[in-house]
């Protein structure tokens, strides 16, 4: 009844997917165990309060705090609100880098925000077999050890990738637990595990019975180094030197009529099978149909027309080898041409390279080049530029190589999963990741999905020697079902580990079965991960799961950047400039890495780091602990209800519902903010209300309530309770994203009374009202405060001196002997009168400070001695003076001038103009002075 009345309030007011989500939230409410008990709090228990924050004294033993009390499986809030993400799995061959930090650190944000908002909550973490990496991995270090992977049986490899896989898997657990990530980790998931693995072979055969699944012979690209093939977005392309040789193809019959070929790969022209120009070439139409000789080898060969031949690259005629260029294969399917293998897959000149046979490419390339000279096959060479393909995994060579492969057709799929977008099911988050997804998938080809290695899923399709079956099976096939002969063997391939990653948000479900939690959490809220996989993973979860499950698997996929180097460069092992989070950890402690990595950043912009960044994160966290333990010394034998706190308004000073407005906005702020996934922005707000509102201002001004000696014992404790009250709501606030030291807080404070900060309850809204007067009035005093003290700062007043007396002009009312008070002491000022008390006359000879509000009025001889000033001055003017002169000298020598670089001169001549308008400020100073 709630849900249908909030409905059509809903859509009579319009509200926007954010406000949806607000009304929800606030409607819950957390279901917290723990009972609601006033607090004393007592000085004696100093001990508790370092001094000095240490994290490394702290993180460890929170985590396990949490853990010992499940507090990652707590079921909170009703199952209705169900909140879910599936953790993007880190790859067991790897260390902690700072993507995964930034990733991770995202999710533990949103997913601990959520819990705290009453949601029921699960997070599910994962691993990663990364089938390429960790077979080259397990390859290198058997290698070290003396055993050649051909040494091994399939088996005996796969014992030692299973062990790598132990060992190296739950290292990397342990570092992402080092980020205090609040994931389940009684979920944790491997994509090879046995659910995730028979996910996997259902979804083969379905798809091969449906006919999306197909083996053909076709053009890939092999990578040498991992020896096996790529899918397309495998290989990355870098701009490279080399040489592009201008070949004579003779025509048949004649022995000076040739055509010119531009081609950097000689070697591969004993593969060549035809010769192609543009059908529209006005220089080459004659020569269509007619047949000309390969170089050195003189097997006659067509030339074709086609339209894929550019004009004006070269000379406008190309080679066609379709056995080892991904193009010449698709012009050798249009013309029906065949293809010459002439190098093998591990890089060897074959039988069909005749006398070359045996020969590594690059030497062949050397031979053939010699004999092409020595033939005078050779019309010119010239040097380029141009784009070459290599590994994304190992950076060798790609060779592109017709092989036996297997292959998902993607249209339809795509096309469901391009409608999925522009019809709102999806959205990507900032909107411009968009793009890349939907023009990847416009321009999709087949996936070739098989690679030639053991680490992974072995294709579930199985060979019957006898009579040649093929049977494709998710059940392991021991007899042919045709001639029920036991010669049958499985297809030695596995699958690219984006098969299965494209799984990955139901298959940790145990899809297909409807287990509990596929049935709860599925599909998931938000997906989080970086923009250098949109089409490497998310596309690809999004046609898999669209396909098998009907349903799009997260409603939000939200993109970060990539973390850089200072200097803002991409971290890799080659430059040496990677930065290890763990090291960070251990010098700074995971909350100072978790809010440099968020605060002031934008999701999907890369993030640069820096040790300045870092140094101002841990400094924030530290200003916190102090204003905490103050507090806590502060606060003794006070004993309230802060769940609901709501002082009695006639008790509450100005300064009072000054800061508590001010934490009322910053509240509904907070939440609005991480609705919309505007973590940076959110964290901002924190930092600027806890360092210069609450800690600059009202714990000074608690500091002179507490020390008066006029006050009621009553009234200071209100301000205790308050102080309290603020900084309980402040490390709820603050909690997702800096968990560790809030939550070291909280247990101080609450002495263990309220569980665990994590599972109570965020903050939504605070019941106290919204005091705009009071706000105003108060903005004012502190403008009044920080004008006066910048007026000190410019004139070199001493910090300890008390100035005896100043006037002020305050525009919109009397200030109060309370204001006064706040004033005089952080000001500096023993007594302030109002500035009517002052004649016109004796105004003019004042130092005035004005601010938005009220006009200050001070004795020249209260912020300096007039004497001694003027000579100070004058040294200063005469400093720089002679300073000026040194460097006239310098440039009036001519000597010099000639010698010195320009970049030095310049910077004389900058230095002079510095010091020049510096005396100019002097002077003038020294003039208003002299008056
Ligand atoms: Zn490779
Ligand atoms: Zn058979």
């Amino acid at each position: 009844m709630l849900l249908v009345g909030l409905s059509i309030f809903i859509t009579a007011l319009k509200l926007t997917f954010y406000n949806i989500y607000e009304i929800i939230s606030l409607i819950l409410r957390c279901k917290c165990d723990f009972e609601l008990l006033g607090v004393n709090f007592c000085a004696m228990e100093e001990e508790k309060f370092s001094k000095q924050y240490n994290p490394n004294l702290v993180e460890d033993k929170i985590y396990s705090f949490w853990q010992q009390n499940n507090c990652f499986n707590q079921s909170q809030g009703e199952d209705r609100y169900t909140f879910s993400i599936i953790m993007p799995p880190p790859n067991v061959t790897g260390k902690l880098h700072m993507g995964h930090a930034l990733d991770n650190t995202l999710q533990d944000i949103l997913v601990r925000y959520k819990r705290m908002s009453g949601f029921n909550v699960l997070w599910v973490p994962g691993l990663d077999h990364a089938a390429i990496s960790t077979e080259a991995k397990v390859c290198d270090m058997l290698k070290r050890k003396g055993i050649s992977k051909s040494d091994l049986t399939r088996e005996e490899f796969l014992k030692y990738a299973y062990d790598w896989k132990e060992k190296y898997g739950n290292i990397i657990i342990n570092q992402v637990k080092k980020l205090g990530v609040s994931c389940n980790w009684e979920k944790l998931k491997f994509t090879m595990d046995d659910s995730c693995s028979s996910a996997v072979n259902k979804v083969f055969v379905t798809l091969y019975n449906e006919g999306y699944i197909y083996r053909g012979k076709r053009i890939v690209n092999y990578c040498p180094g991992c020896k096996t093939s790529l899918s397309d977005i495998e290989v990355t392309f870098k701009e490279q030197p080399g040489i592009l040789w201008h070949l004579k193809y003779y025509l048949k019959d004649s022995q000076d009529e040739y055509l010119t070929v531009a081609t950097t790969r000689p070697e591969t022209l004993l593969g060549d099978v035809a010769l192609a120009v543009h059908p529209d070439d006005k220089r080459y139409k004659n020569y269509i149909g007619k047949m000309v000789k390969v170089p050195l080898i003189d097997r006659l060969i067509p030339i074709i027309a086609d339209n894929f031949v550019d004009m004006k690259y070269g000379t406008g005629v190309v080679k066609i080898t379709p056995a080892h260029d991904i193009n010449d294969f698709e012009v050798g399917l249009r013309h029906n041409l065949d293809s010459i293998v002439v190098i093998s897959k591990e890089g060897l000149m074959l039988e069909t390279a005749g006398k070359y046979k045996g020969l590594k490419v690059e030497d062949a390339r050397g031979e053939i080049l010699k004999d092409l000279v020595n033939g005078f096959y050779i019309e010119k060479s010239e040097n380029i530029s141009h784009n070459v393909g290599r590994c994304y995994r190992c950076g060798t060579l790609v060779e592109p190589l017709i092989s036996e492969q297997w292959f998902v057709k993607t249209e339809k799929l795509a096309n469901d999963a391009i409608d999925c977008v522009r019809n709102n099911g999806l959205r990507f988050l900032p909107k411009r990741f968009t793009k890349i997804y939907l023009n990847w998938l416009l321009n999709i080809k087949d996936w070739c999905i098989s690679r030639q290695i053991w680490w992974g899923h072995r294709i579930p399709v199985y060979y019957c020697k006898d009579c040649g079956e093929a049977i494709v099976s998710e059940q392991t096939v021991n007899c042919c079902s045709k001639c029920s002969s036991d010669n049958v063997v499985q297809d030695e391939d596995t699958l690219d580990t984006w098969f299965s990653s494209g799984l990955w948000p139901f298959s940790v479900f145990n899809w297909p079965y409807e287990s509990e939690d596929f049935v709860r959490f599925y599909p998931t809220s938000v997906l989080v991960t970086g923009y250098d996989i949109i089409f490497f993973w998310v596309a690809r979860m999004v046609m898999l799961s669209l396909k098998f499950t009907k349903k799009v698997p997260f409603k939000d996929v939200l993109i970060h950047g990539l973390v850089r180097d200072k200097l803002g460069r991409k971290m890799s092992k080659s430059l040496g400039n990677g930065i290890d989070p763990i090291d960070i950890i251990n010098d700074f402690g995971a909350d100072a890495l978790r809010f440099m990595l968020i605060n002031g950043n934008t999701l999907g912009n890369d993030i640069r780091f820096s040790e300045e960044k870092l140094t101002a994160s841990r400094n924030f966290i530290n200003k916190l602990y102090n204003a905490a333990r103050y507090i806590f010394l502060k606060a003794d034998n006070i004993s309230f209800e802060f769940k609901n706190f709501e002082p009695a308004l006639k008790d509450l000073k100005p300064e009072d519902k000054w800061i508590l407005s001010k934490l009322r906005s910053v509240v509904t702020e907070i939440n609005l903010n991480l609705e919309k996934y505007e973590f940076g922005i959110a964290l901002g707000k924190l930092y600027d209300f806890v360092w210069n509102v609450f800690c600059d201002w009202y714990i000074e001004f608690s500091k002179i309530r507490l020390n008066d000696a006029s006050l009621s014992e009553e009234s200071k404790v209100l301000t205790k309770q308050i102080l309290v009250y603020i900084l309980i709501i402040v490390l709820k606030l603050l909690h997702p994203f800096i968990p560790f030291v809030t939550e070291e807080l909280w247990q101080v404070f609450t002495n263990g009374k309220f569980g665990p900060l994590m599972l109570n309850e965020f903050p939504r809204k605070i019941k106290i009202i919204d005091f705009i007067k009071e706000t105003k009035l108060f903005d004012s005093i502190i403008e009044i405060i920080k004008a006066i003290r910048k007026r000190r700062t410019e004139l070199n007043v001493p910090a300890g001196k008390i100035l005896s007396s100043i006037f002020i002009d305050y525009y919109d009312s009397q200030l109060t002997k309370n204001e006064i008070l706040l004033i005089k002491k952080l000001a500096r000022v023993s007594n302030i009168e109002t500035a009517c008390k002052i004649s016109s006359e004796k105004s003019k000879e004042m130092n005035v400070v004005v601010t938005s509000v009220a006009k200050i009025y001070i004795n020249n001889e209260e912020l300096f001695n007039k004497d001694e000033e003027l000579i100070k001055l004058q040294k200063e003017i005469k400093k720089a003076e002679d300073n000026i002169l040194k460097l006239e000298v310098q440039l009036n020598n001519k000597n010099f001038l000639e010698k010195a670089p320009a970049e030095v001169v310049r910077k004389i001549k900058d230095n002079k103009l510095v010091l020049e308008s510096k005396i100019k400020k002097l002077k003038e100073t020294k003039e208003r002075l002299g008056n």
